[in-house]
């Protein structure tokens, strides 16, 4: 039986443990984090990743899980309404049919379907890799060495094992022009199933209910031209940095900054795609965010994670070895992955205009999509048919 380890436990990888699984390898998952991460934003499931969903029997949880966003309002700068759309319309999901959960349910529900069967070392990461003829020799920063017969990094947008198999990370970073902190505070607006966001030119502010509870996930975005590396180490750089430059604006942001200068599970990144020109060397690959994440703004950074996952475990399993699986997963998923990234380009999140003229632009274009029917989604979504892998 081929051993596999993956490095990330939250969507790519514990997906690809389940597809692994399936198939008969032995796997292994590392994760950084003491648990399994709770917390973020609302994620999307649609299109192609609804039919590996479903192909892992996880619908009905799923579908509990559902968040059911009534409506987003959009304000004027002082606070004023714009207009009050569905969720779909904007998205340009299919009504009825696409998931929206919370990102913390997805992991957890994954989860749960391989952690009685696979290995996972939780607070832990991978150090060294030595990829040879027989396998991989793999040192953790607990001390350990072992050898396993793939490594995967399902890592995310900043993968460690990216960084040791490809090089730096700034090499493949697509940075969109904006950073984001996104984090949990009280509900103190009355607020129920439903999402709010007030623009200025260059930042945006959102509140979104997802149910009838106590806490809102509260969302602060803004452009910047060139990335903040140096905040990443350091969280209270991060904290000083968004309350900075909110630090002049009205509406309910004052509140929300304070919420955010305490919060205890702030999630601050860049807004950004992964564009590698290969997603796997030797024995090692790459699966989710880590290999192509294509951003928030497209939506779609889970449904990838989910359709990736299957479609790199499933050729894995049918093929004759893992050079031609690895080869064969790029060709297949790479399409579909591109032409979800281009969904956005830089400075173009119709969320977050940066100018005057273009947030009166969008005000227009939103007023019109609230007439737009829903019941087709983005080709995009769709465009990758979901293999049967009947394993030899
Ligand atoms: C706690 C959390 C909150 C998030 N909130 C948002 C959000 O609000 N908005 C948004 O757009 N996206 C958010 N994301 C990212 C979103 O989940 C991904 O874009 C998408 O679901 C693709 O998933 P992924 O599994 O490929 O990568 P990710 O979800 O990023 O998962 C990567 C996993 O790998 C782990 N990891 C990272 N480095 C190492 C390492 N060196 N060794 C071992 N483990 C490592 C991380 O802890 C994480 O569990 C969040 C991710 C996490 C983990």
């Amino acid at each position: 039986m081929s051993t596999v380890l993956i490095s990330g436990a939250s969507i790519a990888g514990p997906a690809l443990a389940y597809w692994l699984g399936r198939y008969g390898f032995d796997v292994t998952v590392v994760e950084k984090a003491d648990a399994l991460r709770g917390g973020g934003y609302p994620i999307d499931i649609r299109g192609t990743a609804l039919d590996v969903v479903e192909r892992m029997g996880l619908l009905p949880d799923l579908l509990a899980a559902h968040v059911n966003t009534r409506q987003i309002t959009f304000l004027h700068p002082d606070g004023s309404p714009i207009t009050l759309i569905r969720p779909d319309a904007l998205t340009g999901g299919v009504e009825g049919r696409d998931l929206e959960v919370r990102r913390g349910d997805l992991a957890q529900a994954l989860y749960a379907t391989v952690r009685d069967d696979v290995e996972f070392l939780f607070n832990d990461t991978i150090t060294t890799l030595d990829d040879h003829a027989d396998g991989v020799d793999v040192t953790f920063r607990s001390g350990t060495h072992r050898t396993f017969d793939l490594v995967i990094g399902a890592d995310g947008l900043h993968s460690g094992v990216r960084a040791l198999v490809f090089g730096r990370e700034e090499q493949f970073h697509h940075y969109l022009g904006y950073c984001f902190a996104g984090f949990t505070m009280r509900n103190d607006f009355g607020l129920s199933h439903e999402g709010v966001i007030w623009n200025t030119p260059g930042r945006g502010a959102a509140l979104y209910a997802v149910g009838e509870n106590d806490n809102l996930h509260g969302f602060l975005n803004f452009a910047r031209p060139e990335p903040p590396f140096d905040a990443f180490r350091d969280p209270a750089a991060q904290r000083d940095l968004v309350a900075s430059v909110f630090a002049d604006d009205g509406w309910e942001v004052p509140r929300m900054v304070a919420a955010m200068r305490t919060a205890d599970d702030l999630f601050f990144d860049v807004v950004s795609q992964i564009h590698l020109p290969r997603w796997s060397a030797g024995r090692v690959a790459l699966v989710g965010d880590a290999a192509h994440a294509p951003s928030f703004l497209t939506g779609q950074g889970s449904s990838l994670a989910l359709v990736g996952a299957c479609m790199l475990a499933g050729e894995l399993a049918i093929s004759p070895d893992h050079t031609s699986a690895f080869t064969a997963y790029e060709q297949a998923t790479r399409p579909f992955v591109e032409l979800n990234q281009a969904l956005v380009t830089e400075g173009d999140a119709t969320l977050f205009p940066n100018t005057a003229e273009a947030l009166a632009q969008r005000n227009g274009a939103l007023r019109d999509l609230t007439t737009l029917p829903a019941d087709t989604g983005r080709p995009a979504h769709t465009a990758r048919h979901l293999p049967t892998f009947t394993t030899p």
